[in-house]
């Protein structure tokens, strides 16, 4: 890829740990003050990260509410450890949040673009807020500095960003971002890699300093072969999860158990565990938009990328999969039903509702009839904009109360460490259709549950359940019109 890839250099020399004054505006850019656009998921979490390095970190951010927090030492989302970390880094100086371009990147040896990249309703990146935060950057930035683009975008931007600008003193890298919320900021701190890709070697080598220690694989390449392993590598793993999916329709037509095969599988080391949990599928705000921009792209190269199509088409089966389990263990009407749902967020340890499944599901099983009491530990304030028919309630055994069945969406802790006999006790019904395939079905089952899971048999009294095709002598799933 190049000749220029650089493993494990070192950790960049890091600045006092006490309080700094913040200087006037320096003409040269200086890479011990960095500038990052963007106080979301990703631009708050490094913003943090590089200002604990020891980095003089200003945090440009359009929305007043998160700007007003993040000056206030408070973290506007919700991310383990993150707000202990920003109130000790704005309290001691090394981080600042900034209305104006101008405060953020004067002085600024490098730039970090960390806004988003929705989707377009064709399903290409919307690449309108990369580009505004671009241009203001150009506007004021010092000479020699460079602008490293951490929000994900299509194969070739980085390059166009650069021939298009105003500015030919200034430098243009892509730096992709691999954190995974929930674990973000252990991620910063110990990255599986770090990937720069930019045509100025120079600009790459002072940007992979950013992070990472002597340990810390670096891959160093062009601008758009960093653009797609970042896509590559979220695509690669939501299909990895929608093949783990089909594999578990197979098992419950087969009566096979979907989770001794994953288990199996996964001891092989050139396939390994991780992503081949069957479920309700991929959400979130990466991959579903990720996967489809990747496919779009393909799709602009006059390549039609049919893996990537098949695993959109599987992932969005598997919600409506789930919803036929909950309609056929209730005999097949879900008219004034109620059902409880457990877990909103796309995934344990945040309250990012982006592309949840939940949103899906929970809609489709009210447009099928269905009372919704919905629970979450963190996710509850979000998913009231996004849900609101739906119930929601703080406490999961309140959510349970009275509930004909529950349906499980995020495998929360909390959630596999219910009093399962209590939580039954409490429910009008006997169903539990678990999502994740997170809890213990004999447990439930033992406590007089029905216990239906993705791709293994049913547990509990009941023959008529929906699932193993070898048992119940009927298709695997009936035809619902479920969008
Ligand atoms: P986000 O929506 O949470 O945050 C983006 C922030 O940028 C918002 O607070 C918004 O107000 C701000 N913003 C937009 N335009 C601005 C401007 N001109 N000036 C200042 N602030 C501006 O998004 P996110 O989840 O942090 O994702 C950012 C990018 O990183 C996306 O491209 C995403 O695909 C990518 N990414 C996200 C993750 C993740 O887990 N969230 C992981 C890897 C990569």
């Amino acid at each position: 890829m190049t000749g220029w890839s650089l493993p494990g250099r070192g950790r960049p020399a890091c600045l006092p740990s006490g309080p700094l004054l913040f200087r006037p505006m320096a003409q040269q850019p200086d890479d011990r003050v960095i500038c990052v656009i963007g106080a979301g998921y990703v631009g708050l979490v490094t913003a943090a990260g590089l200002a604990e390095l020891g980095r003089e970190v200003r945090v440009v951010e359009i929305d007043p509410e998160r700007r007003a927090a993040v000056a206030a030492g408070r973290s506007p989302i919700h991310e383990p450890g993150l707000d202990g970390l920003l109130e000790a880094v704005v309290a001691s100086g090394r981080l600042r949040a900034v209305e104006t371009m101008g405060e953020g990147v004067g002085g600024a040896g490098i730039v970090i673009v960390a806004v988003g990249t929705p989707p377009t309703p064709d399903g290409e990146a919307d690449l309108s807020q990369v580009r505004q935060a671009v241009d203001h950057a150009l506007a004021e930035v010092a000479s020699g500095a460079v602008i490293a683009i951490k929000s994900t975008v299509p194969p070739g931007t980085t390059r166009a960003l650069a021939r298009g600008s105003s500015r030919q003193d200034v430098a243009f890298v892509m730096f992709p971002e691999f954190l995974r919320e929930g674990s973000a900021l252990e991620d910063l701190r110990h990255p599986s890699r770090v990937v720069v890709g930019g045509e100025d070697a120079a600009a790459v080598s002072r940007v992979a300093a950013l992070l990472g220690g002597p340990d810390t694989t670096r891959l160093l390449c062009d601008s758009v072969s960093a653009e797609l392993i970042k896509y590559g590598s979220n695509a690669f793993l939501a299909t990895k999860i929608s093949f783990i999916n089909e594999m578990a329709q197979l098992c419950e037509l087969t009566g096979a158990d979907i989770e001794r095969v994953s288990d199996g599988m996964g001891l092989d080391p050139r396939i390994g565990r991780s992503f081949l949990s069957a479920g309700l599928g991929w959400g979130g705000s990466c991959f579903p938009k990720d996967v489809r921009a990747l496919e779009t792209s393909a799709g602009y190269h006059g390549q039609s990328f049919w893996l990537l199509k098949a695993a959109i088409e599987v992932n969005s089966q598997q919600r409506r999969r789930f919803t036929a389990k909950l309609v056929q263990g209730l005999g097949g009407s879900l008219e004034g039903r109620r059902v409880a749902i457990l877990g909103l967020a796309f995934k344990p340890f945040t309250d990012d509702m982006r592309q949840a499944p939940a949103a899906e599901v929970i809609r489709q099983l009210e447009d099928l009839g269905a009372e919704i009491v919905a629970t979450d530990p963190v996710a509850i304030d979000r998913a009231r904009l996004l849900l609101p028919r739906t119930r929601l309630v703080a406490d999961p055994y309140e959510a349970l109360t009275g509930a004909d069945a529950v349906g499980i969406v995020t495998e929360w802790p909390e959630y596999r460490d219910l009093d399962w006999g209590r939580a039954l006790g409490l429910m009008k019904g006997r169903l539990v259709v678990d999502g994740r395939n997170c809890l213990d079905g004999e447990a439930i089952a033992g406590h007089g549950g029905v216990y239906v899971s993705m791709g293994r048999r049913p547990r509990g009294p009941g023959a008529a359940l929906p699932g193993t095709a070898a048992e119940a002598g009927a298709g695997a799933v009936p035809s619902l019109p479920l969008g």
